[in-house]
């Protein structure tokens, strides 16, 4: 008993290390918002990790407003669970690491900050003329993404093998996924366009 509480403990010590890690690193930091585009962070030491998930709500619901209609709030539910139980055969691990991928967090819709929109506000003191333009910005500007985090627990390292991914059989819309992967002192990053490829960790 005690030695999975202490292994329990640690593991939630390692998890906070890891986003302190996500935070601080500029190559994790927050990227734009485009459609059609993913990203994917993962942070492994020894036999734990940490693998972050966003992308558009575009990609995911078809949509990006917060579900409201009971139509859309099935088609949010089942998209989650679809995603979250699926998980690991669209960011797929080597096998031979035997590695449980569990959902931790699910934020399911993030309001995404339009800065555009911030900057067009700002200037439409000085520029009365492009009145109109701004409040067709504003109107595009309600975007929203999806968030996941999930843990991963393996059996054996997964140091020199790669991640493959195959999120287009799930979630066509996404066509590209920028990914970061830390393990121990190794960090390695690829864009993956359509699937194809690998990144080595
Ligand atoms: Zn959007």
């Amino acid at each position: 008993m005690k030695r999975s509480l202490c292994t329990k403990r640690s593991i939630y010590y390692f998890s906070f290390f890891l986003v302190v890690i996500f935070k601080l690193m500029p190559a994790f930091a927050h990227s734009a918002h485009e459609h059609g585009a993913a990203k994917v962070d993962l942070a492994f030491d020894g036999l734990s990790g940490v693998i972050h998930f966003e992308s558009p709500s575009s990609s995911i619901y078809g949509f990006e407003h917060d579900a409201k209609t009971a139509k859309d709030k099935k088609t949010r539910d089942e998209k989650i669970n679809l995603l979250t139980q699926k998980f690991s055969e669209m960011v797929i691990l080597d096998p031979k690491g035997g590695c449980d991928v569990t959902a931790k967090k699910i934020e399911p819709f993030v309001k995404e900050d339009d800065d555009h929109e911030h900057e067009s506000e700002a200037s439409s003191h000085q520029k009365e003329r492009g009145a109109k333009t701004i409040h067709h910005e504003k109107k595009e500007g309600t975007h929203s993404e999806v968030h996941l985090e999930f843990t991963v627990t393996c059996k054996a390292s997964l140091v020199g093998t790669s991640v493959k991914f195959a999120f287009q059989k799930f979630f066509p819309a996404i066509k590209k996924i920028t990914v970061q992967a830390i393990n121990g002192e190794k960090q390695n990053g690829a864009t993956i366009l359509n699937d194809q490829g690998g990144v080595g960790i």
